[in-house]
C-alpha cells in the first residue's frame, strides 16, 4: 500500500489529511481542556512530514459525537491550538469544514503551512448511511485538496466521507501512523510469538465479545477482566449483583467457555472481585470471591489475587495484546487491577500492545510512559475489528 512518497513532489500541492484528533476533553466551557493529548501527538509526524515536503496541509478530523450540526462543545479549536504547540508552528483554523471559512483558509496557505478544518461531524454527510449523501460531502472535501492522506487509524474501520469516500476522489496514500499501526497488528495476526496472551476488559461488552470468537483460534490464553467479566461469571452460574451485565450475551459466553475448553485455549477469569454498593469514587470497597458477589453490590475491579494471577500469565507471554481496563480505573479505589496488568505488560519479554482509547488513557493516567510498551494503539475499535479478521473500509479503499 502506497506511502506518502508515492504521491510525488508535494511542493505547492494541497494535501487533505484525515487525522484522528478525537481526544478526551474535560467539558469546561467555553474553553474545554484536553485531558490526554496522545492522539494529537500521534498525528504530528505525518502532518510535519507533509509540511516539510512543501505541501499545503489541510487536516480534517472529528471530535466526539455531535449530531451532524455545529456544536461549540465539540469544536476542534482547542485541538488546533494544541497541535500548533506540538508542531512548533502556527496552525490556521477554519470555523467550518467545507464552507466559506474553509475555502478562504485553504486559499491563504503557502507551501509548508498547516490548517485544521472544524469538526467534520458537524456535517450530516460525514457519517450518513446513504452513499450519495456521503459522496456529495466527500466531493466538497475533495475540492479543497489535490491529494488525500489517510492517517486517522482510530476511524479506518468506519465507512465515512472523510475516511472512505474522499479516497475514491483524490490521489491517495497512507500516513505513517496508519502504516505503523497496521504493521503491528499484522505481527499479532500472522505469526505471533508464543505464548500469545490477549487481555480484554472495559465496558463495551457486546462489541468485544465478537473478537473472542476469532481469538479462540489464535491466542494461547485469554485473560478477561473489566465490565465484560460479569457476563462470563453469570454464564458459569454465579450471581453478579448489580454489576455490568449483558444478559442476552450469557449463552454466547457459555459457548466460548465450552469452545475454549475443547480447543485447549486457556480462559483466565478473576477469582476475586472488588465490589462496592454504588458506582462512585467514594463507595466503600471490599474484596469478595468471584462466586460470592453480594446481591446489592457491584464489581468495579478485579481483586488482588486475580491481578497477581493475570500479571503472572502476562509476564510469561512473548506477545500480548491488551484492550479494556480491568476496572473503573478513573476512581483510584478501583484502579489497582488495571495498574498491575499494565505493570506486567511493561515486563513482557516480547511484543506488548495496548489498544483502545480508555486503555491508553489509563496507562498514562497511572503514570506509565508510552515507551514502556511495545506499542500503544490510537484505535480501539479499529484494532479490534482488524483482530476479528474484518475488512477495514478505510484501509481497503487505499489499495488501488
Ligand atoms: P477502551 O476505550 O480501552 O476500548 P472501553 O471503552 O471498552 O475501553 O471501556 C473503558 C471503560 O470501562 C472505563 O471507563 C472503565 O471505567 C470501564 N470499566 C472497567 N471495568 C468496569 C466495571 N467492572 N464496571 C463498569 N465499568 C467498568
Ligand atoms: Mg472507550
Amino acid at each position: 500500500m502506497a506511502a506518502i512518497s508515492s504521491l510525488g513532489d508535494l511542493r505547492g500541492r494541497r494535501v487533505l489529511v484525515r487525522s484522528d484528533l478525537n481526544v478526551p476533553l474535560d467539558g469546561a466551557l467555553p474553553f474545554p481542556g484536553i485531558t490526554d493529548d496522545g492522539r494529537i501527538r500521534a498525528a504530528v509526524p505525518t502532518i510535519s512530514a507533509l509540511a516539510a515536503a512543501g505541501a499545503r496541509v489541510v487536516v480534517v478530523a472529528h471530535l466526539g459525537r455531535p449530531k451532524g450540526a455545529p456544536d461549540p462543545a465539540y469544536s476542534l479549536a482547542p485541538v488546533a491550538e494544541r497541535l500548533s504547540e506540538l508542531l512548533g508552528a502556527p496552525v490556521a483554523f477554519a470555523s467550518d469544514t467545507v464552507g466559506p471559512s474553509a475555502s478562504a483558509t485553504v486559499a491563504g496557505l503557502v507551501d509548508g503551512d498547516v490548517a485544521v478544518l472544524e469538526n467534520v461531524r458537524f456535517n450530516p454527510g460525514e457519517t450518513s448511511k446513504d452513499d450519495a449523501e456521503r459522496g456529495a460531502f466527500a466531493a466538497e472535501l475533495a475540492s479543497l485538496a489535490d491529494a488525500f492522506v489517510s492517517d486517522g487509524f482510530g476511524v479506518v474501520h468506519r465507512k465515512q466521507a472523510s475516511v472512505y469516500d474522499v479516497a475514491l476522489l483524490l490521489p491517495h496514500a497512507m500516513g505513517s501512523l496508519v502504516e505503523a499501526e497496521i504493521s503491528v497488528l499484522r505481527r499479532l495476526t500472522e505469526a505471533p510469538e508464543r505464548p500469545y496472551v490477549v487481555v480484554l476488559g472495559g465496558s463495551k461488552v457486546s462489541d468485544k465479545l465478537a473478537v473472542i470468537d476469532n481469538l479462540l483460534e489464535k491466542a494461547d490464553t485469554l485473560v478477561i477482566g473489566g465490565g465484560m467479566v460479569f457476563t462470563f461469571l453469570a454464564a458459569q452460574g454465579h450471581g453478579v449483583g448489580s454489576s455490568l451485565l449483558e444478559s442476552d450475551q450469557i449463552p454466547v459466553c457459555a459457548e466460548y467457555l465450552k469452545r475454549a475448553e475443547a480447543s485447549g485455549v486457556r480462559i483466565l477469569l478473576p477469582s476475586d472481585v472488588v465490589v462496592a454498593p454504588a458506582f462512585a469514587a467514594d463507595s466503600p470497597a471490599t474484596v469478595v470471591a468471584a462466586g460470592a458477589i453480594p446481591n446489592d453490590q457491584m464489581g468495579l475491579d478485579i481483586g488482588p489475587e486475580s491481578a497477581a494471577a493475570f500479571g503472572a500469565a502476562i509476564r510469561e507471554a512473548r506477545t500480548v495484546f491488551w484492550n479494556g481496563p480491568m476496572g473503573v480505573f478513573e476512581f483510584p479505589a478501583f484502579a489497582e487491577g488495571t495498574r498491575v496488568v499494565a505493570q506486567a505488560l511493561t515486563e513482557v519479554d516480547g511484543l506488548s500492545v495496548v489498544g483502545g482509547g480508555d486503555s491508553a488513557a489509563a496507562v498514562r493516567q497511572l503514570g506509565f510512559a508510552d515507551s514502556a510498551f511495545g506499542h500503544i494503539s490510537t484505535g480501539g475499535g479499529a484494532s479490534l475489528e482488524y483482530l476479528e479478521g474484518k475488512t477495514l473500509p478505510g484501509i481497503d479503499v487505499l489499495k488501488d
